[in-house]
């Protein structure tokens, strides 16, 4: 009998074996070659599947429904278990996770790309609990994580377009996923404290999409869709008394943090003239006394404008000062005397997209707060995602506030857990919220915002959702029934996703009930797999099994007696101690491996056995990634072995957990 990668008919077949991916020959290969996908899916979609998709959003010759304000654009209306609107990082693993969870979803992205702040119109580059590496040992795993191994093992030369084309590839490939790019949600109807219905419109096709859904997800940034249902929000600093936070001001006030243009230059092989133009502001070193231009690479976060006023409706004035500013900072280091390092450097990229840090933040039934970032989150029965960066206060002043440093920020003391309480609306019942729009004071937000908690937020988000819609429950009646948390939190943590002071209690893991040994245990022992854990921090070894890689080494799980085995879920090590995103920044990517990580099993062969007979086997080739799940028709096992041909560079095999379902 033959395993099935994601349950897709195997494409090759080889003397009983099925190589599920060529390594890197091509771009066509990677979701097949990597993706962690949810266990019951039938793979990725084809050319002609996604073709047919689209086709069916397309708007019709004759409007069932015509919309009396706009005559002009054709109706189309979809329903759906969750619409998404928003495709920033957040936005992305809410609607991934939902999708691999069952839930259809309708996801809208009023750009032409996805990636939000981390997107090539940006060029952000994620950071999160593990705060640039120097908390090593936290990088987030879950969808976040497998689309930074992707990354990093297809774009190691760092093209940021690149990196957007992953995004759409991974969205588009996802059968419960209808994306609608260029589309803008504009409106929403709200009955009974309930969200009836989103209207989204994408003038490229003249179309207005009405979308109708149990449950909406407002990861927007902007909290677009919430502000539109009369969803509870805040604008603003809290002051210090109204939830007893330090940091915050005396006094509450509507003054946010700015949004700020990057850019990226490249050093060539001769001089490289620049000439700003008029409209450029005139930039002197006394500009600059708190804000360096070092690195030359990658833009400079701290041209931030905007917290003064309104970061929304001021936004096309601010993109044009935020231009006259990058340009007049670039014209001080090309052609004031004070860089001429800097001769050979050329702009190659100027942002037109001012990139948003704070504006809207929904209400839910709890505000996370200072204190809790700091230490109280441990009394939360409903962390459903982590997070660690600094408190980073930037000043509301930007860059205008030239006598000011450009951040403060208040370190974390350890990783904490986001409660699900913050991450749906109080008064709206069908409406979640992910990314830096969540229920949070001002001073929390400073350290939630950064895109990886806002991408885990998003995976919890999308997996709720998912069993909100099955169970066709509310996410408050989802919070008030601790089986139903603990069900979450199960199936996160199944699908990779890290809560502090959460282990793997899934009753449906057949592996908790094996025991494990292995040809070798010189590093960690093989019993490390059934921890129920899958993070060390760096040279520990309490929960991975690993040894020297030599040719015969091998784990194993093993039954008292014969269980029925359909699914292989394993977690490898891909180097958590590392920090891996993409940026512009060379200094930042030195500190990283672009490319596959050199601890993750590359070649594999898993087999199950009955009696000592091999009874299923599949060998796998170029895997990239962290978490892989393997499929089979339901076979009676009671041992389960992998067997290590290669990793990526390392010379130990390390592998984090085996499950097993039925
Ligand atoms: C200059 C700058 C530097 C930063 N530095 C870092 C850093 O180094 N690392 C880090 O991790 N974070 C950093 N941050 C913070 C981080 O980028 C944001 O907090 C983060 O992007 C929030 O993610 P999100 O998904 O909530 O929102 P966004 O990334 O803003 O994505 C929201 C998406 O929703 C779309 N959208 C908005 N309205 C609608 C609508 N009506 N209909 C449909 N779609 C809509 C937007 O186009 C956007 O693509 C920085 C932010 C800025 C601006």
């Amino acid at each position: 009998m033959q395993l099935e990668e994601g349950g897709r008919i195997p494409a090759l077949s080889r003397r009983g074996f099925i190589g599920s991916a060529a390594a890197f020959a091509g771009y066509s290969l990677i979701v097949r070659a990597s993706a962690a996908r949810a266990e019951g899916d039938a793979g990725p979609r084809t050319h002609e599947e996604i073709r047919a998709a689209l086709a069916a959003i397309e708007p019709k010759p004759k409007p069932s429904e015509p919309y009396a304000p706009e005559p002009g654009m054709s109706v189309v209306a979809l329903d759906c278990d969750l619409m998404v609107a928003g495709g920033g990082m957040s936005g992305i693993c809410a609607a991934l996770a939902a999708a691999r969870n069952g839930a259809k979803v309708v996801f809208v992205q009023d750009r032409s790309r996805l990636g939000g702040n981390a997107s090539s119109e940006i060029r952000m580059h994620i950071v999160g609990a593990d705060k640039h590496g120097s908390r090593k040992g936290w990088r987030e795993g879950g969808i976040i994580e497998e689309l930074r191994l992707e990354d990093a093992a297809r774009n190691p030369h760092r093209a940021y377009e690149l990196w957007d084309l992953m995004l759409y590839d991974k969205v588009i490939s996802e059968r419960n996923i209808t994306l609608l790019l260029d589309t803008a949600v504009f409106r929403a109807e709200t009955q009974d404290g309930r969200i009836q219905t989103a209207w989204a419109r994408c003038d490229k096709t003249e179309t207005l999409y009405k979308i109708s859904s149990p449950l909406y997800a407002d990861c927007t940034g902007d909290s677009r869709l919430g502000f539109e249902a009369g969803a509870e929000f805040h604008w603003g600093r809290e002051g210090k008394l109204d939830f007893a936070e330090e940091l915050a001001p005396a006094e509450g006030d509507a003054r946010t943090q700015g949004s700020s243009i990057l850019f990226t230059a490249r050093q060539h092989d001769r001089p490289m003239p620049f000439t700003p133009p008029p409209w450029a502001k005139k930039i002197s070193a006394e500009d600059l006394v708190f804000r360096k231009p070092n690195e030359l690479d990658y833009g400079y976060w701290w041209i931030e404008l905007g917290g003064m006023g309104n970061t929304i409706k001021d936004n096309e004035r601010l993109r044009f000062e935020l231009l006259a500013i990058v340009l007049g900072v670039w014209d001080y280091i090309k052609n004031s005397g004070a860089r001429p390092d800097a001769a050979n450097w050329a702009l190659e990229f100027v942002g037109m997209v001012p990139g948003k840090r704070e504006s809207r933040r929904l209400l839910g039934p709890h505000v996370f707060v200072q204190p809790e970032v700091e230490g109280a989150w441990k009394q939360f029965p409903d962390g459903v995602a982590i997070g660690g960066w600094a408190l980073d206060e930037h000043p509301p002043e930007g860059f205008y506030g030239k006598d000011i440093k450009p951040f403060t920020p208040s370190p974390v003391p350890e990783v904490y857990n986001i409660p699900f309480r913050s991450l749906y609306s109080r008064n709206i019942a069908n409406l979640l919220m992910a990314g830096r729009n969540i229920s949070a004071s001002h001073v929390a937000f400073t350290s939630t915002r950064v895109m990886a908690t806002c991408a885990v937020m998003g995976q919890a988000v999308g997996t709720a959702a998912a069993l909100c819609a099955k169970g066709k429950f509310l996410p408050k009646d989802l919070s008030a029934d601790p089986a139903r948390v603990a069900a979450l939190q199960q199936r996160l943590l199944r699908d990779d996703q890290s809560i502090r002071n959460c282990r793997n209690e899934d009753p449906d893991d057949l592996a908790r009930h094996a025991t494990a040994r292995a040809s070798a245990e010189t590093l960690g022992p093989a019993a490390n797999v059934l921890s129920g854990e899958v993070r060390d921090m760096p040279d520990e070894w309490k929960h991975r099994w690993g040894t020297a890689l030599t040719p015969d080494t091998w784990i194993e799980l093993a039954w008292q007696k014969p269980r029925r085995i359909s699914q292989v879920q394993l977690t490898f090590d891909s180097g958590f101690e590392r920090e891996l995103t993409l940026t512009a920044s060379s200094a930042k990517t030195a500190k990283m491996i672009r490319g596959p990580q050199p601890e993750t099993l590359r070649d594999y062969t898993l087999e199950l056995l009955k009696a000592d007979t091999v009874v299923a086997t599949q060998k796998i080739e170029g895997n990239v990634q962290r978490l892989r799940r393997h499929r089979l028709a339901p076979v009676e096992a009671d041992r389960l072995r992998l067997r290590v041909h290669a990793t990526h560079g390392a010379d130990r095999a390390a592998l984090f957990e085996i499950r097993a379902y039925a």
